[in-house]
């Protein structure tokens, strides 16, 4: 870390400086020109308490030369992280397909969804059972019902089945029914909710928030392996910008720097960025060659008439199409599609 100290700084400064470097175990060295005085911090500046120091006002800038995460940073863990739920990788080579229904809305709709995409090779199912639904009287998902259809689902076809948590109250039952716990855009900054989800032993897909910039995104991971589970697969899903074109906008930009500066998996949720269906093969196509390591696509037997997200959620038809397109570009990227 660099500290830059203010034009008017004072022998006096620079000693109570170099004595909250010093106390933190860490090392001062002093640069002092005719009109500057620069402060190195030689350590773990991860020990030091930064903001005390920015709040100096004779302090003029704090540059940290280490990233602030712990866990989720490549820093302290420069291979990748491969998280494997029962036989189905994310991080690896494969890139991995989670499709399935926005919500879980009766078994005969999971069982045709999930025999179709099975059919087809798909490995990871979706399918939400408590839905955030931006009006109260919307359809707000089957609750405990739905979780015992997905794990239904899951033990009848094979498929590794995934659902959001939205509660604490509810992120024990929700461990109990999947393989892989997702933590939706609206709650990525639920402190007690990660925690809770750090506490158990089920991989859980993280998304960005609506408006959680990259820092407060990997810091939601780091609440969560804080607690104990490893196992955090980040999911891009849009940000909510001024364009009203599409729901929110795919911040596909950010993905290999994301990738650069975590060892974690990121996959890519192009639906509920896009809000519609006919930007998404072109969002997905594009996410693959950015380097996401997997894809969350809605899928529907009757999308006109799904209980939500009625404009973005695919029929197993064009789906298949569009997996299979898919597959090529992964191959040009040398990844396989699975
Ligand atoms: C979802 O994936 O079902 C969902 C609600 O997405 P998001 O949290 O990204 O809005
Ligand atoms: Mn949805």
């Amino acid at each position: 870390m660099i500290i830059v100290m203010g034009k008017s700084v004072t022998q006096e400064h620079i000693d109570h400086v170099v004595e909250i470097i010093e106390k933190d175990g860490l090392e001062a060295h002093i640069s002092k020109g005719s009109t500057n005085c620069i402060i190195g911090v030689i350590g773990d500046e991860r020990k030091l308490d930064v903001d005390k120091i920015n709040a100096l006002d004779y302090v003029e800038k704090v540059m940290p030369v280490q990233k602030p995460y712990r866990r989720v940073s490549r820093e302290v863990h420069p291979d990748n992280t491969v998280i494997d739920v029962k036989g189905v990788k994310f991080g690896g080579k494969d890139i991995v397909m989670i499709a399935g229904p926005c919500a879980c809305e009766s078994e005969e709709q999971m069982f045709e969804i999930a025999y179709a995409l099975k059919k087809m090779g798909v490995r990871a199912f979706r399918a939400s059972a408590y839905k955030p639904r931006t009006s109260p009287y919307a359809f707000q998902g089957m609750g405990v019902e739905g979780l015992k259809i997905i794990r239904k689902v899951g033990d009848e076809t094979g498929l590794v089945v995934e659902t959001e948590v939205m509660d604490t109250r509810d992120v024990e039952t929700v461990a109990k029914y999947v393989d892989m716990i997702r933590i939706g855009a609206r709650n990525t900054q639920n402190f007690d909710l990660l925690k809770e989800v750090g506490k158990v032993n089920k991989p859980v897909i993280l998304k960005n928030g609506l408006s959680t910039t990259v820092d407060e995104w990997l810091f939601a991971a780091e609440y969560i392996m804080n607690e104990g589970n490893q196992d955090v697969i980040l999911c891009e899903r849009g940000i909510r910008t001024f364009e009203p074109l599409t729901r929110n906008t795919l911040n596909l930009s950010v993905i290999p720097l994301v990738k650069k500066l975590t060892h974690l998996p990121v996959i890519v949720d192009p639906c509920h960025a896009a809000g519609k269906r006919e930007p998404i093969p072109y969002l997905a196509k594009a996410s693959i060659a950015v380097g996401a390591d997997g894809l969350l696509i809605e899928v529907h037997n009757d999308p006109e008439n799904a209980m939500s997200d009625q404009a973005q959620q695919f029929t197993p038809k064009d789906f298949e199409v569009m997996y299979n397109d898919l597959k090529k570009v992964a191959l040009a990227v040398g990844r396989k599609l699975v």
